[in-house]
């Protein structure tokens, strides 16, 4: 028999408190610049982000003896502070019943293709050590009484490797590693919003050397927009997705991430086009994914027209009242949306099957007080008639319950705590959904340090590319702390001197452009330029995109950009300035993006992940119970994509892809204790 969750540990897991201080950075010296004051902070090595990703880095520096700097936009914002799911999901090596090893670990990272074979080692392995780390600074990770982890399966994971501390583990990370960084006194700049990186040197001596950011404290009459200076050798860019680019969009708002700062810069960027979309609550409300047991307790999926008539629309699309059902518990494990499972009534179905609802204007709703209703014809719901693998883990997880309300209570009652805390109540009231954009696997491309293309600048959690075509659940966060943890050791064993330079001639050009969009009435406004870029990322390269509508889309992005060259956005008031700034890297990432999309398109590249990728010449199309949806004849992938990346960089105003193999590992098997410990010894792992 279930233990029934006492409401105060309920609470407990679902209001996670932040700590009240952290040390504030002070800046060491002033620019004096035609009549304004510019703040300067120096430090060794400079973290843009205080997500999880960054917070793991600057606190594993700081171990290091390391003189880290965190500078971020908002303190305990973003994704990982934000966002979450029915269960937040952590993946790591595990024991699990069948056993686990980590090069079959990584074999199951990397198994949606296009990812670095050496990438999806390093985090099967360093998985152990950034556990552990997350585990003894007090992420509370349930065991069992002879202390193994509990785990369970999710998506692209068919082993069990995922664990949780509920709802708001990602939330609960950020509270420990910042806990961690308040003891060890790391020293913060909040409301620093990063928007130009600056290097110096050509060529292969090309180096980051620190970055120009508005800050909102050092607002001041003499520096109305607040910009500062920040120099530093090493800058670790850990600033998250760009929930921004698409309006239909399950991250927190303000959500920007780094990708236009790092193109700016002459970054290169690695798999752009791939992401996940999925099944969440609306940004408008209170943006949550419904995958887990939201799903897995099979609740009734309806639309609502704008007559108020309901409509059980699924029962269009699958064949039985089992099927349908059975495959609404699958979204469970299999949450995020993939092409292939668009095909033989397979559980992205439902998805395809929510998209067409949208556009016929409905609202859609889950009810957990009603189980879904039948195909016609077909038999009634019934806990006896699901598919063996549905009703064995009801089984398992003694959730045979007659409604949905109480299955969820059963298998998760802190996902309808979590609701009630945002002011909606499960118990009682439908929920209102939408497929929505999630996650970029794509991202700045890194080596296994977390190490970009340019000297000095680093990429970890979600801003860095290290994520193939699919990415099990849980292995972003999980990426994150590996590549924290990595690039701080990298820093650490790389000397790497601090520029001499204050670089007036680009803080003044800055300083210049944001003079002249403060002024120029012909500026484009930032509300323009935000729904221009996110409708066209929603509508041309969303999760359902027609293949002959990216070129226009691009030329589309390419023109915008080009408005925004000649005309700048419009900072209406001093405090507009960041977002001005984001804006303007937004309608570049954009461009990015269609730049990828058209040139995977050209090279006859197919639907993957979590785009379908639909043309006339399309050769596969998925059925409904009523037949063909030709609509959504689409390309299937091509093998050979699966084995190389596409990488855009821009310079001097132009982007170009290239194409390039995937990385491999070492023959394993040539690693040996004495051969390779002089390596370790000698800092030489770090190199090459
Ligand atoms: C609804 C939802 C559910 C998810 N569930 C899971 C899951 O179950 N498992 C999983 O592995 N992943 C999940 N993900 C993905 C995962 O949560 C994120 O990839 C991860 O939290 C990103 O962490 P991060 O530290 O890279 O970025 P964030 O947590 O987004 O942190 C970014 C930080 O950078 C700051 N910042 C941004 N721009 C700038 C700038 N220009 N200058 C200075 N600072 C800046 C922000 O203020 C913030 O502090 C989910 C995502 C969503 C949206």
């Amino acid at each position: 028999m279930a233990t029934t969750i006492p409401q105060s540990i309920l609470e407990k897991l679902t209001n996670v408190t932040m700590p009240r201080h952290v040390s504030l950075a002070a800046p060491q010296q002033t620019l004096e610049l035609d009549g304004f004051r510019i703040p300067v902070y120096h430090s060794d090595a400079l973290v843009v982000g205080s997500g999880a990703a960054g917070l793991r880095a600057a606190v594993e520096l700081k171990r290091r003896k390391v003189d880290v700097l965190v500078a971020t936009q908002t303190l305990f914002w973003g994704t990982s502070a934000c966002s979450g799911s029915d269960k937040q999901t952590l993946h790591t090596a595990s024991t699990s019943f069948k056993g686990d090893n980590f090069t079959a670990l990584a074999s199951a990272i990397g198994a949606g293709g296009a990812m670095d074979a050496d990438t999806a080692y390093v985090e099967s392995v360093g998985s152990v050590e950034a556990f552990i780390g997350l585990k003894s600074i007090g992420l509370p990770l349930p065991e069992d009484r002879y202390g193994a982890v509990l785990r369970y399966q999710t998506d692209h994971d068919e082993v069990g490797r995922a664990t949780s501390c509920g709802p708001r583990t990602s939330r609960l990370m950020v509270k420990v590693l910042a806990e961690e960084a308040v003891l060890l006194k790391v020293p913060f700049v909040d409301h620093a919003t990063a928007v130009r990186l600056l290097t110096e040197g050509e060529g292969a001596q090309r180096r980051v050397a620190g970055l120009l950011a508005i800050v909102k404290g050092a607002r001041s009459e003499d520096n109305p927009w607040g910009l500062c200076l920040m120099r530093s050798p090493n800058v670790v860019l850990a600033a998250g997705g760009p929930g921004e680019l698409f309006r239909d969009s399950v991250y927190p708002k303000r959500c920007f991430g780094s990708l236009g700062l790092a193109l700016e810069a002459g970054i290169a960027t690695v798999n752009l086009t791939e992401h996940q979309f999925g099944i969440g609550t609306r940004r408008d409300e209170f943006p949550w994914n419904l995958s887990g047991t939201y799903v897995q307790s099979m609740p009734y999926i309806y639309s609502v027209d704008e007559h108020g008539q309901e409509h059980n629309f699924l029962a269009r699309y699958y064949r039985t009242t089992r099927e349908l059902a059975s495959n609404i518990f699958r979204k469970g494990y299999q949450w995020p949306i993939h092409a292939t499972r668009m095909l033989d009534f397979g559980s992205s179905l439902v998805d395809l099957a929510i998209y067409n609802e949208s556009q016929a204007g409905r609202t859609i709703l889950m009810d957990f007080n009603r189980n879904p209703l039948p195909v016609p014809g077909d038999e009634p719901f019934a806990l006896g008639n699901l598919d063996e693998d549905v009703y064995h883990y009801l089984r398992n997880n003694d959730a045979c319950l007659e409604l949905p309300i109480a299955r969820l209570q059963r298998m998760n009652p802190l996902a309808i705590e979590l609701y009630k805390h945002h002011g909606h109540d499960l118990t009682t009231q439908p929920l209102p959904f939408n497929v929505n954009h999630q996650h970029m696997n794509g991202g700045i491309a890194v080596d296994t340090w977390g190490h970009s293309s340019l000297n000095g600048c680093y990429a970890v959690g979600e801003a860095a590319g290290t994520h193939g075509v699919t990415r099990p659940g849980g292995a972003a966060l999980n990426a994150g702390q590996v590549f924290g943890l990595r690039c701080a050791k990298h820093i650490a064993a790389t000397t790497r001197e601090a520029s001499e330079a204050l670089f007036e001639t680009q803080t003044t050009e800055l300083l210049r452009q944001i003079q002249r969009d403060s002024q120029r009435p012909e500026a484009l406004s930032i509300e323009s330029v935000r729904d221009e870029i996110q409708q066209r990322m929603s509508e041309r390269a969303g999760f359902v995109c027609d293949a002959a509508l990216v070129p226009e889309a691009l030329q589309a992005a390419r023109r915008l950009n080009q408005r925004i060259a000649q005309y700048g956005v419009a900072i209406d008031h001093p405090n507009k300035a960041a977002f001005s700034l984001q804006w303007r890297h937004m309608a570049l990432a954009s461009e990015a993006l269609l730049v990828a999309l058209d040139a995977y398109i050209a090279k006859g590249g197919g639907s993957r992940g979590a785009r379908m990728l639909c043309s006339n010449a399309g050769d596969v199309v998925p059925h409904t119970r009523e037949g063909e949806l030709s609509a959504f004849r689409f390309l299937s992938e091509k093998p050979e994509h699966r084995q190389e990346q596409l990488q855009v960089s821009w310079h001097n105003g132009e982007f170009s892809v290239e194409t390039r193999p995937l990385r491999t590992l070492d023959d394993l098997s040539t690693i040996f204790f004495e051969k390779n410990w002089p390596a370790f010894l000698t800092d030489e792992i770090y190199q090459g």
